[in-house]
């Protein structure tokens, strides 16, 4: 008998059939003799019609009420989830994240989880119940309800499988798997058998929604097997797991984008000691998180232009506190641009081969593609780019590194290595 933690995202649960659906597969599972804790997403849309309503009673909406109003997206689909089961004769429970004790830190609407007391959801197991867990919800040491950030119901199923010891995590959404690139936005994109943690960190990090980049985190820190994979077919999902030889030996494994950047150059910076530091400590304590930072020389000497992208959510309070700081060190004008895309090259194999780079640059530059900033770190290279050219860029580094092949552009870059 195996324990197993399922999470079935948004699509998979988004009318009341789907929900039957899912839940007729989870009994089926428990038939066979698994354990199941299923952990549930809101109904897709739902969380952005709750944030929608959030903003309609207040431009600025107080975080804490917030988080309660997004929490109960996922209590609907708890609750009507359980009552389905309990038609098919099986017995089920639903349990908020308050009530299967996940605990986080108090920062609303991105809080990370800090513990899990795994009693509540044991004992429920142990009377032969299908506990069914409110995703993306924790409570903080004061009791206080939490969100983890949106798409964060697969680091509730991840963290849970940690917790508990599951033989696995499966994650059920609407694709078959993780793809060599968005399959939504490349037919040509490939499933693939098994990733490593590593290069699915990069993938999340980069964009790839497919899991939110903390599930990943947390697969890869507590070993957690992680199974991607589609709940409307039966076909063989992606394994996320330990890096092994073979994995190395792909140089490229995917291509990701993100859509969700904005970008700011602070111009004419004085350029001596403290200045990044004046500029950045600010947008730091606001919460910012700064992706790309890049400095060059200015228009006047002894001066720098400073750029730097931010996820776009924070692009207009970014802009505000950019404005104050160039004003008081005595900057010059902060230019801004919401526009931009980040498109990234990632593979472990990258880790020993060279030449991913200039095949990168030089596809794009075919395209007349302008590259705006580029970043890398040992098994990723992203470049920024205008947001219209987003899909164009995937397409054509896909197709350039052969992604739709098993055994794609290998040899090739080595050769350019030689
Ligand atoms: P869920 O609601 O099940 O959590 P998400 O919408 O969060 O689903 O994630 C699944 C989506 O991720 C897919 O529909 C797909 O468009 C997108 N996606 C982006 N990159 C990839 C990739 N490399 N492989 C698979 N899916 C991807
Ligand atoms: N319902 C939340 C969201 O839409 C969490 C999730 O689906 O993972 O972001
Ligand atoms: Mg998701």
């Amino acid at each position: 008998m195996a324990l197993v933690v399922q999470k079935y995202g948004g699509t998979s649960v988004a009318d009341t059939e789907r929900i039957r659906n899912v839940a007729r597969r989870v009994v089926e599972r428990t038939r066979s003799g698994d354990q199941v804790v299923v952990v549930l997403s809101a109904r897709a849309g739902d969380t952005d019609r709750l944030l929608q309503l959030a903003n309609e009673m207040s431009p600025d909406p107080d975080p804490r009420e917030t988080d309660v109003l997004l929490a109960t997206g996922e209590q609907i689909t708890i609750a009507l989830f359980s009552m389905a089961v309990k038609d098919m004769g099986s017995q089920a429970v639903s349990m908020t994240g308050y009530q299967a004790g996940i605990i986080t830190d108090g920062r609303y609407g991105q809080a990370r989880i800090s513990w899990i007391e795994t009693l509540p959801i044991m004992e429920k197991l142990h009377e032969s119940k299908i506990v069914v867990v409110a995703g993306f919800q924790g409570y903080d040491d004061a009791g206080n309800i939490t969100t983890l950030g949106r798409g964060g119901s697969d680091t509730t199923a991840v963290a849970l499988a940690a917790a508990l010891g599951a033989d696995v995590c499966e994650i059920y959404t609407d694709v078959e798997g993780v793809f060599t690139t968005d399959p939504n936005i490349y037919s040509k994109a490939r499933k693939l058998t098994r990733i490593s943690y590593e290069e699915m960190l990069e993938m999340a990090s980069m964009g790839a929604k497919v899991l939110h980049i903390r599930s990943v985190e947390f697969g890869m820190k507590y070993n957690v097997p992680l199974l991607v994979l589609s709940s409307f077919t039966d076909a063989p999902g992606t394994l996320v797991t330990k890096e092994d030889d073979e994995m190395e030996k792909v140089v490229v494994s995917a291509i990701t984008y993100s859509k969700k950047e904005a970008r700011i150059t602070v111009t004419n910076v004085p350029d001596t000691p403290g200045m990044a530091a004046r500029l950045f400590s600010p947008i730091s304590q606001a919460g910012i998180n700064v992706d790309m930072i890049i400095q060059g020389s200015g228009s006047i000497p002894g001066r720098a232009n400073i750029s730097f992208t931010v996820p776009r959510l924070d692009y207009e309070k970014t802009v505000k506190l950019a404005e104050k700081v160039a004003g008081e060190i005595g900057a010059g004008a902060v230019h801004s641009n919401p526009h931009i895309a980040k498109v990234s090259v990632i593979g472990l194999g990258m880790k020993s081969h060279s030449g991913v780079a200039s095949k990168m640059f030089e596809t794009l530059a075919r395209e007349n593609i302008n590259i705006k900033m580029i970043s890398t770190s040992e098994i990723k290279i992203s470049v920024v780019v205008d947001e219209k050219y987003t899909e164009l860029a995937v397409r054509v580094l896909h197709d350039a590194f052969e992604l739709d092949k098993e055994y794609h552009g290998r040899l090739e870059i080595k050769e350019e290595v030689r």
